[in-house]
């Protein structure tokens, strides 16, 4: 058997024990670049890095238990990305060297310097460098930076709000990374969501572990709080940040919050609260123009060594005008039909990106859908989702599963828990904040999520 035929005849196996669509995504342009090693190493080529991931962790086993069983010879099985621009040098070097090609390709690990920092939480990603600003920000980018010329005393609290995607998050994580820069260690700066800090009260309250949870907030000189509307509603978790709010005042430690909405508008905050947020600094973020949104397309575009058709960029920045996270869901998205699938994109293609990317939600995806996709996504099944296993082949398809289930149908943490394997609100929370931090750090998660959505989609 030659190598065609034979990798054909693993291919045929292998279509039978996995799902359709991952047999189509991940191994119907795979081939058998070279069998002939003396090592008995036999490479397999993949079109991209993303498949070349994904076939190594999830397909090894039964790529090498058919080779074997097909051709005594084979004891091992390496990978290569197998491109236009690497094919033919390829297919030299297998030939010239039959003792083992050293096909040394770049591992993708998540770099280094993108690693969320545990002690003050902060995602590195988040600079004011790649902040860009406009009309719509300007103003709470200059209270940022006065922040950081003068930490506690200037505007304290500052308050910053505006709808969902327009750079809030971005904004006030920068501000701390810049000021955790300035002034190296000597400012200690912790970066929390409102959910965070009630999720740490009520644990603290029901394990007696109040005076942690004290310390862990009130022994910082800048305090951070996004989304900090989800504060109102419950007495004891106010009660506590009003406590912690007033000793950070009093002692001039800076304090920065983010909101949907301005203090007024946050119907179950308390009086005394609101009052409080309104004695410092409140600047809203509107929605940026054609120029801004234009201008963070490119940015982002430049970062990443792609080049696109002209006017792509511009009909982008013409269609999506509300939610800069969309802006960048579109773009990434066209990015990876051209990176990916090697199609070029047209105007109209990004039509239906668009498409895609806004209408996630309104297609009526159900937890139902999520479960199964997710499930044949990674070749488990529903039920092991649910089940206590902590195997790693598990736990990270469980993991995406309720981010998605978050992200995507927008549940509470406690129904998502109750829906897979009626766990704790708490592990829900857990996984989602994990995997979103992963996927700004991980392109190849990256690419998983939007594979999984786009399977939504068509679901
Ligand atoms: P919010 O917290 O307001 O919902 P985010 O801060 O999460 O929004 O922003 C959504 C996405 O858009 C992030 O990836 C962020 O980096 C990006 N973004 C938002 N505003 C800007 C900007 N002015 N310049 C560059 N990127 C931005
Ligand atoms: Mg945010």
């Amino acid at each position: 058997m030659n190598s065609n035929e034979l990798w054909k005849t693993v291919l045929g196996e292998i279509e039978l024990q996995i799902s359709r669509p991952n047999f189509l995504t991940w191994l119907k342009q795979s081939q058998l670049v070279d069998k002939n090693d003396k090592n008995g190493v036999a490479l397999i080529g993949l079109p991209n890095h993303f498949a070349k991931d994904w076939v190594k962790t999830r397909y090894h086993k039964l790529i090498l238990g058919s080779l074997r069983n097909l051709d005594g010879a084979v004891k091992s099985v390496d990978y290569v990305v197998v491109n236009s621009q690497n094919a033919e040098a390829l297919k030299k070097r297998v030939r010239k060297s039959q003792g083992g090609p050293k096909v040394s390709v770049r591992p993708q690990e998540p770099l280094l310097e993108l690693r969320v920092d545990p002690k003050t939480n902060l995602n590195p990603r988040y600079a004011l460098d790649s902040f860009i600003v406009g009309s719509s920000n300007e103003l709470a980018y200059a209270a940022v930076q006065a922040v950081i010329d003068d930490v506690g005393t200037k505007y304290n609290p500052l308050f910053l709000y505006g709808g969902v995607g327009l750079g809030k998050t971005h904004l006030i994580q920068a501000a701390g990374n810049a000021i955790q820069k300035k002034y190296s260690k000597k400012v200690r700066v912790l970066y929390v969501t409102s959910e965070k800090f009630i999720n740490d009260v009520v644990w603290a309250l029901r394990n007696r572990r109040m005076d942690d949870v004290k310390s862990k907030y009130r022994d910082v000189d800048l305090l951070i709080i996004d989304d900090i509307q989800f504060i109102g509603g419950k007495a004891a978790t106010e009660q506590e940040f009003f406590y912690t709010f007033n000793t950070l005042h009093e002692h001039n430690k800076q304090i920065i919050m983010s909101s949907d909405r301005p203090p007024a508008a946050i119907p179950t905050l308390e009086e005394r609260l609101r009052s409080r947020f309104e004695g410092g600094m409140i600047i809203d973020i509107s929605y940026p123009d054609y120029e801004m949104r234009l201008a963070i397309l490119r940015a982002k575009v430049d970062q990443q060594e792609v080049v696109l058709e002209d006017g792509i960029l511009e009909h982008v920045a013409l269609k999506i005008q509300n939610n800069i996270r969309e802006l960048e869901g579109v773009l990434n998205k066209v990015i990876f039909y051209q990176q990916y699938k090697g199609e070029k994109v047209t105007t109209r293609k990004v039509d239906e990106i668009i498409q895609e990317v806004t209408n996630v939600v309104s297609k009526n995806i159900t937890v139902q859908d999520v479960l199964k996709t997710v499930a044949d996504f990674f070749d488990v099944s529903p039920q092991e989702l649910s089940d206590r296993s902590r195997k790693k082949e598990i736990v990270e398809p469980r993991q995406v599963c309720m981010y998605l289930m978050r992200d995507v149908l927008n549940l509470s943490y406690p129904h998502i828990g109750e829906r897979l394997g009626k766990r704790d609100h708490t592990t829900a929370i857990h996984a989602y904040e994990k995997i979103s931090r992963e996927v700004s750090q991980n392109p190849q998660l990256n690419q998983r999520i939007t594979l999984i959505k786009d399977r939504l989609q068509k679901a």
